[in-house]
């Protein structure tokens, strides 16, 4: 019994050293994905619900692992938000997107997922209007997605830079609504434009009335406050329905269609066309 305990702590320990090991060799990698050319931004397009036309495609980061294939970005922007590495693969997901939409139609926006990080320790601003400038694109093509955390901390400085981008045309949205601890007197305090329903609310929808019910108040509350409101995480037609039922005036998800590579947009502007 004694050699087991111990075997088992050692075991225990390997494997400790294995994921340590793997976290670090991934760090490693992470460093080397941007010279290395190894991102990639897929989009999935945003519809207004009642006209079925296309009004933003959201940027979405892939990373090409050469040895670990495609790892999705829930695994590798925690890492890359603790290195820092957030900083310049921000900088690079905004002038790419940017870059790819200036070759989309005049009236679909690219939307950008933003980190707190960026806000913090990157010169923003700087950032943004050097994407846009770059890629010849006026700042009203460009939105901004944001969480409700972004609001919390440094206030004053966040409402700042988020004023200065608004100057430029950019519109801001708020992004996973209803997930976070929210204030509702931020949707007063800060300049917004757009707020993103979360998926949890969505799929819910059709088992839960109280679903449909906050999905009716945040649009009534968008509407009041003269802000878009989009459901996320769309899968069922029904799902559909029920949100322009309740007066939600865009959607996206994987019923409409599922991120692409920026290569395939054209055909999906297209086959939603045909719709
Ligand atoms: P998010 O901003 O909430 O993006 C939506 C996520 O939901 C995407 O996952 C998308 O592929 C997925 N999705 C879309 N439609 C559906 C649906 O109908 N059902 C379900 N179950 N999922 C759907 P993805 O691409 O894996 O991205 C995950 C998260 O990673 C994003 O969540 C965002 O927070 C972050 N992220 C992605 N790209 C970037 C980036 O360039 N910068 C930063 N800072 N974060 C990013
Ligand atoms: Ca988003
Ligand atoms: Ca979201
Ligand atoms: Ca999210």
């Amino acid at each position: 019994a004694k050699s087991d305990g111990r075997g088992t702590y050692r075991i225990f320990q390997n494997e400790m050293n294995v994921r340590l090991q793997e976290r670090l060799q991934l760090e490693v990698d992470l460093r080397q994905a941007l010279q290395r050319s190894e991102f990639e931004l897929f989009y999935q397009p945003i519809v207004n619900i009642e006209s079925k036309q296309i009004v933003t495609f959201e940027a979405l980061l892939r990373w090409h692992h050469p040895q670990k294939g495609t790892i999705p970005p829930t695994t590798f922007i925690p890492l890359a938000e603790e290195t820092g590495l957030i900083v310049p693969i921000g900088d690079w997901v905004l002038q790419q997107a940017c870059r790819d939409a200036a070759s989309w139609p005049q009236d679909v926006r690219v939307a950008v997922n933003l980190s707190s990080v960026q806000f913090r320790r990157g010169a923003l601003e700087l950032s943004v209007t050097r994407a846009l400038a770059a890629a010849g694109l006026h700042g009203s093509r460009l939105e901004l997605e944001i969480t409700e955390s972004i609001l919390l901390h440094d206030e004053e400085i966040t409402r700042d830079i988020l004023n200065r981008l608004r100057v430029l045309g950019v519109h801001i949205a708020i992004d996973d609504f209803g997930t976070g601890y929210s204030a509702l007197s931020y949707l007063r305090s800060f300049p917004l434009d757009k707020i993103k329903i979360d998926r949890s609310f969505v799929q819910d929808l059709s088992r839960e009335t109280s679903a449909a019910a906050i999905v009716r108040a945040i649009s009534e509350l968008g509407q009041a406050l003269d802000m878009t409101i989009v459901a996320e995480g769309v899968e069922t037609a029904e799902q559909l329905r029920i949100l322009g039922d309740q007066r939600c005036t865009q959607a996206q998800g994987y019923f409409i269609a599922y991120p692409q590579p920026a290569a395939q947009l054209i055909r999906v502007i297209e086959e939603l066309k045909a719709v």
